[in-house]
């Protein structure tokens, strides 16, 4: 049989907190993992007043028994919960207590869950739209012409909207697969950017924004995804139409910066919109996050771009940073390594 200094010393070895709880029910052993998560200076005392949630106790009566016995063991944290799988098993004259942490897991269960619950929802309303459309235009509506365009266009407008969230939610779900490939090839960034702006002049005129392009000359061959590239153009550029406002310029910029990792390429897109307040700033590249939902709808988003150019900017081991000042405007910035 194992003296308890052996068993310490296995506790002491195991990566995850782990205790010992001894015929006395007191706790002989617990390594440094255990105590950080339960609190030094446990070891000694009865296991009851360190693991207080029943079913824990009940996991670890059963253990004596022979059977091992799982139980959740939660602690409430400022910000979250930290959720553990406790199993309980018998070893010798000793019931040997492990954690398993679940926190990442189940805060990832809770994010797919909600991200499904968000695409069905966005996809509810606009079918619900055409749905009622249909009806319409096989019932009350039928002989009526200038209703049938009108709800035509309508319905048009509403399946182009669902066309836009399943092409963006696909990007997202490519970029997210590729995310730990990095691209090698080298690509002209300012050429794409080029092309992307022109490909945008008709949809700036229309918004009445003004299309300025700075340092976009010269070429700039950086290792990137050329296809990925254009569309962080293409989102961070109609967003500042979208939301800049009639009147106003939206600035295109493209320049290198020296930072202490190094040469870096800088994308910048500044317009001179309302602004966002600070405190969205930190979610605005979450799926689905929007600062007036119903601007966002009216003008076509899908809510998903911002979460696209994240994580392209991931792939790319870049970033994505965004600054706003109220009244005066916002600048979405992409830095990317000069490879
Ligand atoms: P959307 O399809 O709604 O535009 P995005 O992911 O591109 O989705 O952007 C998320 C939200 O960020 C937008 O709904 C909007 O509230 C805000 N936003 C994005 N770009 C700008 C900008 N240039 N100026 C002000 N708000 C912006």
């Amino acid at each position: 049989m194992p003296n308890d200094a052996f068993l310490r010393d296995f506790l002491a070895a195991m990566p995850d907190p782990a205790l010992l709880v001894g015929q006395d029910e007191r706790l002989i052993g617990a390594n440094l993992a255990a105590e950080s998560l339960l609190g030094t200076g446990i070891v000694g005392r009865h296991h009851a007043f360190v693991l207080r949630h029943p079913e824990i106790l009940a996991a670890i009566e059963e253990a004596w028994t022979g059977t091992r016995a799982e139980a959740r063991h939660v602690i409430p944290r400022a910000s979250h919960e930290v959720i553990h799988r406790m199993t309980a098993a018998r070893v010798g004259d000793h019931v040997l207590c492990t954690f398993q942490d679940l926190t990442d897991r189940e805060r990832m269960d809770a994010m797919r869950r909600d991200f499904v619950a968000n695409v069905s929802h966005e996809l509810r309303t606009p079918l619900t739209s055409v749905l009622g459309f249909i009806e319409t235009l096989r019932g009350p509506a039928r002989e009526d012409a200038a209703a049938r365009d009108r709800f035509l266009a309508i319905m048009q407008t509403e399946a182009e909207r669902m066309v836009r969230l399943v092409r963006d939610l696909l990007n997202l779900s490519r970029v997210e697969a590729q995310e730990r490939q990095r691209p090698t090839e080298r690509h002209d960034v300012a050429l794409l950017i080029r092309s992307a702006a022109h490909s945008l002049r008709p949809q700036a005129e229309a918004a009445r924004v003004k299309l300025t392009l700075e340092g976009l000359e010269a070429s700039a061959d950086v290792p990137i995804d050329p296809d990925q590239i254009t569309q962080v153009a293409m989102n961070l550029i109609e967003n500042a139409i979208k939301y800049g406002g009639p009147g106003k310029e939206v600035t295109v910029r493209l320049d290198q910066i020296q930072t202490p990792r190094g040469a870096k390429l800088r994308f910048a897109v500044r317009d001179q919109g309302e602004g966002i307040e600070p405190h969205h700033l930190p979610r605005l590249a979450e799926r689905f996050y929007r600062v007036d939902s119903h601007r966002s709808r009216e003008k076509g988003g899908t809510g998903l771009g911002l979460a696209i150019v994240k994580h392209i900017a991931h792939r790319h081991d870049g970033k994505l940073v965004i600054e706003s000042e109220m009244g005066q405007g916002s600048t979405f910035t992409l830095i990317l390594p000069m490879g």
